[in-house]
């Protein structure tokens, strides 16, 4: 396999050579002539030592390492690279199809597949590109989805449209790379029953790294009556309503989210279940909702800092957002909280807890302490793949 190289310059190759996937456009020296955005890409140090072979990209990393190794990026090593996530992904227990058969197979970095993120839904495996050369090896990627014994999918679906690079015109359809897959389809999570529409639907249709907080909001359900904002489809109401809620309230500002939230929960529990999905800013339905009037709330927004840049402004939103929702919580209330941007750090997520709380005037303690669960993990070498954290607060 040859292939098109880039040096780095003098002293550049040290977080490669240990294992860190990225390589920053300012590290390099020169690269052939003509490589553009997905080519495979060799990297070479200075001295013309070969380093890694990856994508290149167009950007502040231009160039995501898949191997360290000069081995061929054929059919065979992507059968092996998915073989080896869907190794771990059996030794989580989640492979089996008993009570959960929604899981990520392949979690980018954390799987040595940068930019691929693979969902599995029952039958439909959606495959979510974040980059050109992901995009470009999707055949290759269908294929060895296919070859994993044990998997049994009927479909791949391509949910890529949103997340290639902006000038990338590549033509992605969110469509069926293989298959035949009606778009939308019922999943089993820890033997709750949840619609998920991978075509219309955010990210790949489910936030499945909530699984075990779901469940964690669950055994603290019994007799709460239960705020759940940023609802999305609801998955914690479902987990809410089936650990005993009293009462479950889902806001969020998708239209489209609430209808199938409250879909889900009527598939779970009938018609009758006391339950009411909004769709409204969960900033303004806090503000005008009654102090006291819930025990248990839930905090989990979409990424406010999505770059270094706006970590202040971000931080300021999740503190405004906190202090809200512990200004309302009745006595004994727990909050479940949580920020998903890679960008805020535990230590400072828990600072900021720590000004809500002393804002609100409330004494708080934390029960849990919440990450992203083992299907979402995090190669050691890579810790920038760390990026769900949240607290469960017991609230006096
Ligand atoms: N907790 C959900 C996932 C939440 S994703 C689950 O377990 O499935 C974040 C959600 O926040 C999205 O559904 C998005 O529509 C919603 N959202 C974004 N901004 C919002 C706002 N200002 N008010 C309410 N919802 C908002």
């Amino acid at each position: 396999m040859t292939c098109k190289k880039i040096i780095l310059r003098r002293g550049k190759e040290e977080s490669l050579l240990r294992r860190h996937p990225w390589v920053f456009s300012g590290a390099i020296e020169r690269g052939d002539e003509g490589i553009v955005e997905g080519d495979v890409v060799d990297v070479f140090t200075r001295e013309g030592d070969f380093i890694a072979r990856g994508h290149s990209q167009v950007g502040s990393i231009a160039v995501r390492a898949l191997t360290f190794e000069q081995e061929t990026l054929d059919q065979e090593w992507w059968n092996g690279r998915l073989a080896s996530a869907f190794a771990l992904r059996r030794a989580l227990g989640l492979t089996d199809g008993t009570h959960t058969d929604t899981y990520r197979l392949v979690h980018g970095e954390g799987d040595r597949l940068p930019g691929l993120v693979v969902d599995i839904y029952g039958a439909t495996a959606v495959v979510q590109c974040h980059s050109v050369g992901m995009y470009l090896s999707r055949s290759e990627i269908t294929a060895a989805i296919r070859a994993l014994p044990g998997l049994r999918v009927e479909a791949v679906f391509d949910k890529s449209s949103q997340t290639l690079p902006h000038k990338a015109d590549l033509g992605a359809s969110d469509s069926c790379l293989w298959g035949v897959s009606g778009g939308e389809g019922e999943v089993r999570e820890n033997g709750h029953r949840f619609v998920v529409d991978w075509k219309r639907g955010q990210k790949t249709g489910f936030f499945v790294d909530q699984r075990e907080n779901r469940r964690l909001v669950g055994s603290y359900a019994a007799g709460r009556r239960t705020l759940n904002t940023f609802s999305y489809t609801g998955g914690f109401s479902v987990y809410a309503l089936g650990g005993g809620a009293v009462s479950v309230d889902s806001v969020d500002s998708s239209q489209r989210a609430v209808d199938l939230a409250a879909r889900n929960v009527t598939l779970n529990f009938g018609p009758e279940a006391p339950h009411r999905a909004m769709a409204e800013d969960a900033f303004d339905f806090l503000s005008r909702s009654q102090q006291d009037s819930y025990d248990m709330i839930i905090l989990d927004p979409p990424a406010f800092a999505k770059h270094h840049k706006v970590l202040g402004s971000a931080m300021q939103g999740y503190k405004r957002l906190n202090v809200a929702a512990l200004r309302k919580i009745a006595p004994g209330g727990i909050l479940f909280t949580f920020s998903c941007s890679q960008a805020v750090s535990r230590e400072l997520f828990r600072t900021t807890l720590f000004s809500a709380a002393a804002i609100a005037g409330r004494r708080v303690r934390i029960l849990h302490q919440l990450t992203q669960p083992a299907d979402h993990p995090i190669d050691i070498y890579h810790p920038e793949g760390e990026y769900l954290k949240g607290l469960a607060l017991y609230v006096e």
